[in-house]
């Protein structure tokens, strides 16, 4: 979609911090970082959410693709949050689905 911001940051029209990419999934730094790593895990296919999802195999591997982002980012053994919004009340504001890779410090439980 052309007006989606993670859509043009896919494909490079929009400048990210991109950590990690192959040919179905882009990682790179949230521009306002919630923890000392903060990553968001974007499929290159636009699909607007978790909801409107409806290929289970492409969830599986954004999951299997985001838990080697963590890896590579080094806040795996100490733990992270992989944080999935989903529409309005859980305050998702870019409508392109992405998982959130948030580490390097300790989180709360319940969230906010
Ligand atoms: P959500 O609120 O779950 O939809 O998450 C959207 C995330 O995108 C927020 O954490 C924003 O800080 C982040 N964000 C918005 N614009 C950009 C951008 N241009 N580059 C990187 N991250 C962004
Ligand atoms: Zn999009």
């Amino acid at each position: 979609m052309s007006d989606c911001l993670f859509c043009r940051i896919v494909a490079g029209e929009i400048p990210a911090d991109v950590v990690a990419s192959d040919e179905r999934y882009v990682a790179f730094r949230d521009i306002e970082p919630q923890a000392p790593t903060h990553l968001l895990v974007v499929p290159r296919v636009h699909v607007e959410s978790l909801d409107a999802a409806e290929d289970a195999e492409l969830l599986g591997s954004l999951f299997a693709f985001a838990r080697e982002v963590a890896r590579q980012a080094g806040v795996a053994g100490s733990g992270y949050r992989a944080v999935v919004n989903t529409n309005a009340d859980a305050q998702q504001t870019v409508p392109h689905l992405h998982v959130h890779i948030m580490g390097g410090r300790k989180f709360t439980w319940p969230p906010g």
